[in-house]
């Protein structure tokens, strides 16, 4: 069994007239072309509840794509039954045979599933498919076999010993199911949630995002014909108050793997702490939440690849990434050549169906997002401590579109600097270049969040300056670069403060939190 350090899956270009754009766009309407049916999976089995809720198109909202099942208290109560009783012959499966079910998905993906969870992708989230490539096909492949190689490197590693004494280590399941919460942003985080744990031998409950549960069921299907025995993963789909305590008021509950918004994160860890005499032990709580991340100029910075890091990182996936740049600090020697530069490239960024493939950006997810993000436009165009210089609008009439907004704002606290909105909004505050030692301070303390970061210079000597100063404002930094793309293996993702438990996805660190290590000393 040969398994090596895995290479990164490269996206394909969907070049204009290429097969690969071809296939893509048949398998967009062939998708469009029918609602299906989306049940819970639980046990292997498909069970339809009749209380249902729809899957629309973000950028065409009176398009329905799907009807899904919900779960109550009673199919809940099934998947964690399910899950317990799966878990009795998985966690003796040997490590080889349960990550090879993964292994198995990625190839599968580098072949006919690819089509289906970009289009699923590009419909359901209204992601480009550039953005959907990225995600629901390299991410994802990435993620499962670079935790395979994770499962067997700590397998593999073991204490020394000496003459007559024989050290080793053991790496169990944790015991009990795990509660894994996905997030709509990413098809890939919803895939792994579950997934990472599964290799290390446990067995979990899958609550997906609502508004995400499209491409989400297309990847419970692509595990199970990967080979998934019944039981390992049920997916559950149902409404977070009314599910979600049920699984973390259970005594059998070993862990949560959580991506998602900080204040549901802490409610979860409210209830856990309210329920701690039940568990058996400590249950795992590893979550990755919000983010106000910060992309900090200092004078010596080069203008044009800030400006592509600005658009990329605020803009791209209509800034709905954790990871997403919001509050920017330019100093103002540079300030001009950035706003025009700015304004000039934003003019020629397109926003609308993604299903036309020259468009950068998509809809928001759905109403609710959109009202949230357009309160934070009109908050701005209405404060005298703000001005809106590019963007500003949006429309609902068809789709969820807001277009991408730079606000400039003389209060470096001012509320779209602080808050994070979770949309295509990007927040500028120029500093005077005499003030930089007090601008950097502000950025270190504006923000409860620590997730990305990232800081533009040519001078070494800030660079040092800069990364030391924000040592804790950003558990992924990023120097002269975007704050948003994170690849699985070589920037391990995650944040501490209120962006999460920083246990990086897709590393090494992350798998073992699904273990139970034992140390053995036996003597001769
Ligand atoms: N891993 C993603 C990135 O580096 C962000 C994940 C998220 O938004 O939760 O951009």
């Amino acid at each position: 069994f040969n398994l090596m350090q895995p290479k990164n899956e490269m996206m394909l270009t969907y070049l204009p007239g290429s097969r690969e754009k071809q296939s893509l766009k048949n398998k967009i309407t062939e998708m469009k072309s029918s609602v299906i049916d989306i049940p819970l999976i639980i046990d292997g089995k498909e069970i339809r509840t009749g209380k249902t809720g729809q899957c629309v198109i973000p950028h065409n909202h009176g398009h329905l794509l799907a009807n899904y099942h919900m779960a109550g208290p009673e199919e809940m109560e099934m998947a964690i039954e399910s899950a317990l009783k799966a878990k009795v012959k998985w966690q003796e499966t040997p490590w080889e045979h349960r990550v090879a079910v993964f292994m198995k998905a990625a190839e599968l993906i580098s072949g006919p599933w690819r089509d289906t969870l970009n289009a699923a992708t590009m419909l359901g989230q209204s992601k480009t498919v550039h953005e959907a490539d990225a995600d629901s096909a390299c991410e994802l492949m990435d993620f499962f076999r670079f935790n395979s190689f994770f499962v067997r490197q700590l397998m593999e590693e073991q204490p020394n010993g000496f003459d007559g004494v024989f050290n080793r280590m053991e790496h169990r399941p944790l015991e009990g199911f795990v509660f894994a919460v996905t997030p709509f942003n990413f098809t890939a985080i919803a895939g792994n949630l579950p997934s990472t744990p599964a290799m290390a031998g446990n067995t979990s409950v899958w609550k997906p995002a609502s508004s995400a549960i499209y491409s989400n069921y297309f990847v419970m299907k692509l595990l199970q014909e990967s080979g998934l025995p019944d039981g390992v993963i049920n997916f559950v789909p149902g409404t977070g108050s009314i599910i979600g305590p049920m699984a973390m008021e259970h005594e059998m509950l070993a862990g949560i793997h959580f991506t998602g918004s900080t204040a549901t994160f802490n409610r979860m860890w409210r209830t856990i702490a309210g329920n701690l005499e039940k568990y058996r032990s400590y249950p795992r709580i590893v979550g990755e939440t919000g983010g106000k991340d910060f992309l900090f100029a200092h004078s010596s910075a080069d203008v044009e690849p800030m400006v592509h890091a600005i658009i990329g990182g605020g803009f791209s996936y209509q800034g709905q990434k954790c990871s997403a740049t919001s509050r920017v600090y330019i100093p103002e020697s540079i300030w001009p050549e950035t706003k025009n530069l700015l304004l000039e490239q934003l003019a020629d960024l397109k926003v609308g169906d993604v299903e036309d493939f020259t468009n950068y950006m998509g809809a928001v997810i759905d109403r609710n997002s959109f009202d949230n993000i357009k309160s934070y436009i009109d908050h701005a165009r209405e404060s005298s401590e703000a001005e809106i210089i590019s963007g500003g609008s949006y429309d609902d009439s068809k789709g969820f579109f807001v277009d991408p907004t730079v606000i400039v704002t003389t209060n470096p606290k001012f509320k779209t600097m602080e808050e994070e909105i979770f949309g295509p909004v990007v927040t500028i505050y120029v500093y005077k270049d005499a003030d930089y030692e007090e601008a950097l301070d502000l950025c270190e303390s504006t923000s409860e969040y620590a997730l990305t970061g990232g800081i533009f210079a040519q001078d070494r000597k800030a660079i040092i300056e800069m990364e030391k100063k924000l040592c804790y404002s950003a558990g992924n930094l990023y120097i002269n670069d975007k704050t948003t793309g994170a690849y699985v293996g070589l920037q391990p993702f995650g944040g501490a403060r209120a962006s999460g438990t920083n246990e990086k996805v897709g590393s090494k660190q992350n798998v073992s939190r699904w273990m139970i290590p034992r140390t053995i000393k036996e003597c001769f």
